[in-house]
């Protein structure tokens, strides 16, 4: 029987296949002609016992060849948001996108891989942290990521206008945000927290209370059964969203597919990365993909490449031979979540509620009850349980970890070890975790869930930044990173918190990192306007264009929430730039 080959997509108006600049590049300087550098010599060293027993690759593997502007690897929100900002700004750059698997949005990205909250610092408390010399809650990260979402809430609403997302319904549902503590010391912290977010109009309309009458009217499920006496608070901020990114993903390719100039390559798997020098200058980057199977090799020339991964983005950082990706590693932690779809629970409890972490935990590893919109259909979450393996992706190989370890990145992520032993305690205590022990962890949030009507779902690795610090040695890293090349020809995102909610900023400030002459050109600048319309104005110094911007994206994302007060009432937009009266109701209300 043939093999089935990864599919291609190519509406290029300048096919420059097989084009006759083709060349072999010279191996840079320290580079052997077999691809192994002295950055990858340790990983390589142990991976290769390992592939000794894997079956040849095909030795006489055809290849495909061909020229873009824009290579972006991996079919995530990462690489598909970059896609549509530049297909904007430049619609006449080539663009190939190349994803390992069958499909787009089935690694992190995909809806049920995360937990799709629209992260906007309204629960998420790792945000607010305490300021160990006054005993204040800061405010200003939570402030950072709520700008961050107000920026993809316009990004969203500019695609919809624009007809490259459909329904809002399909990935964007008004959700209220909530947290649910106990015991004295988080009692007070969340009180504090509280107090402290009301400086910001970001966060206006969110209610505190210790009412246990309050708080079962909000989420009677967290309370039904609940031992009293126990002391509680809540805060409840309407404004919260649950967000599919994986359905936006897709609709962003799905449209980008039609367009000219963009190609679509799936099934195949970026191997290696070469800088061709033409006339003793550094020319394109030369990339070779391989079908996962058949192993036909494809030839990738570009001017610039993106690798949005996911967690495979730091061995392509690693195989592109940049002297920046020296400075980091990889430790991969993966998140599980207990799953009801049962629609007498789901449609019981509407909320995101989000506790405290326990120590030593990632901030990932809050443990939440949530609602989820999926697939048309209601869903129940709780979790995430951390879970270990050295794979990077959910579909990865178990050699990924191993083959990560370089002699630059060895001594950083020994430091880290020593240091965050908190945290390979926590992983250590989850790992050992049995079905009854999460069940019990999910009656402390859902004293009455029964053991039937829950599953145990796998969903996304997460690779967390470990990177050189000369003081420390190594540095664990929570957020996202961009790492680029001097020149900006290359360039990749490692983390992945928040995460999806704020890929549009993330983009934008990639621009800021590798295009800084064309950002600069007032073309650029109108056009991002046009896309961001607050781009670089600070709303939280700014209610009322809050208040302006707010109504217009509730208005195309069809979010039934209004914002409470910020300033001043919202000016209704336009007939002309309103979106079409086809409303299905906001499922979460
Ligand atoms: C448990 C969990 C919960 C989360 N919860 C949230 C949340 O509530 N809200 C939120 O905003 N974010 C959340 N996130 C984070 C969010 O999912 C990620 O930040 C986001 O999906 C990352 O998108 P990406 O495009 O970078 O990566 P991905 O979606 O992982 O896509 C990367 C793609 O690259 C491909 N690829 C990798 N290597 C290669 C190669 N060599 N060649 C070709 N293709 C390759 C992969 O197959 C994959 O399709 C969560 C993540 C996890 C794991």
């Amino acid at each position: 029987m043939p093999k089935r080959k990864g599919m291609t997509m190519r509406f290029d108006a300048n096919d420059e296949a097989n084009s006759p600049t083709s060349r072999t590049p010279e191996p840079r300087t320290g580079e052997s002609r077999t691809g192994v550098t002295r950055r990858n010599l340790l990983g390589s060293a142990i991976v290769a016992g390992g592939a000794a027993a894997l079956p040849l690759a095909h030795a006489d593997a055809a290849t495909t060849e061909r020229t873009v502007d824009v290579l972006l690897i991996g079919g995530g929100i990462m690489s598909a948001t970059l896609a549509v900002l530049l297909r904007e700004l430049e619609p006449t750059w080539t663009i190939e996108l190349v994803e390992r698997l069958d499909k787009v949005a089935d690694e992190s990205s995909n809806g049920w891989n995360n937990a799709g909250t629209g992260h906007s610092a309204l629960c998420e408390l790792n945000y607010t942290p305490v300021n160990k010399a006054d005993g204040k809650v800061e405010i200003a990260k939570a402030v950072e990521i709520n700008e961050q979402f107000q920026v993809t809430r316009q990004f969203l609403s500019h695609q919809v206008d624009s007809g490259i997302l459909g329904n809002p319904r399909s990935f964007i549902n008004s959700t209220p945000h909530m947290n649910l503590v106990w015991g004295d010391a988080n009692v007070a912290f969340l009180q504090k927290r509280h107090a402290a977010l009301q400086a910001s109009p970001l966060f206006s309309g969110m209610e505190y209370t210790t009412d246990p009458k309050q708080i079962a009217q909000w989420v009677p499920v967290m309370m039904e059964g609940r031992a009293p006496g126990t002391k509680l608070a809540a805060t409840r901020s309407p404004l919260g969203t649950d967000c599919d990114w994986g359905e936006v993903t897709q609709q962003y390719i799905a449209s980008l597919v039609k367009q000219q100039n963009f190609t679509l390559t799936t099934g195949h798997e970026v191997r290696e990365l070469e800088r061709e020098t033409i006339g003793g200058k550094k020319a394109r980057w030369r990339v070779t993909a391989r079908d996962m199977k058949t192993d036909e090799k494809r030839i990738i020339k570009a001017r610039f490449v993106f690798a949005g991964a996911g967690g495979g983005a730091l061995p392509i950082l690693q195989k592109s031979g940049i002297p920046e990706a020296d400075d980091y590693a990889g430790f991969p932690v993966g998140g599980s979540f207990l799953v009801a779809d049962k629609p007498e629970i789901t449609h019981r409890h509407l909320a995101k509620v989000y506790g405290k972490a326990a120590v030593g935990s990632p901030p990932m590893s809050v443990p939440h009850l949530d609602t989820r919109f999926l697939d048309g259909k209601q869903a129940l979450l709780f979790g995430p349980f951390a879970t270990f393996s050295t794979k990077f992706l959910k579909e990865g190989s178990y050699f990924d970890l191993p083959a990560s370890v370089t002699l630059d990145n060895f001594r950083p992520m020994m430091a880290v070890g020593w240091d965050e032993f908190e945290l390979v305690e926590y992983l250590a205590g989850q790992l050992i975790m049995s079905d009854s022990d999460r069940m019990d962890a999910l009656r402390e949030y859902f004293p009455g869930a029964k053991d039937g009507d829950w599953r145990l779902w796998q969903a996304g690795q997460r690779v967390q930044i470990i990177k050189r610090d000369p003081e420390k040695g190594g540095v664990l890293r929570l957020g996202t990173e961009i790492v680029a090349s001097k020149d900006g020809s290359i360039a990749a995102l490692l983390g992945a918190s928040p995460g999806a909610s704020t890929a549009p900023s993330i983009m934008l400030n990639l621009l800021k990192t590798v295009f800084p002459n064309h950002l600069a050109t007032a073309g650029w600048q109108a056009k991002i306007r046009e896309i961001v319309p607050t781009y670089g104005v600070m709303l939280n110094e700014n209610p009322d264009v809050l208040a302006e911007h707010w109504a217009a994206t509730a208005d195309t994302l069809q979010l039934a929430v209004p914002s409470p007060t910020v300033g001043v009432a919202a000016q209704p937009r336009p007939a002309a730039m309103r979106v079409k009266p086809d409303r299905s109701p906001d499922l979460a209300l």
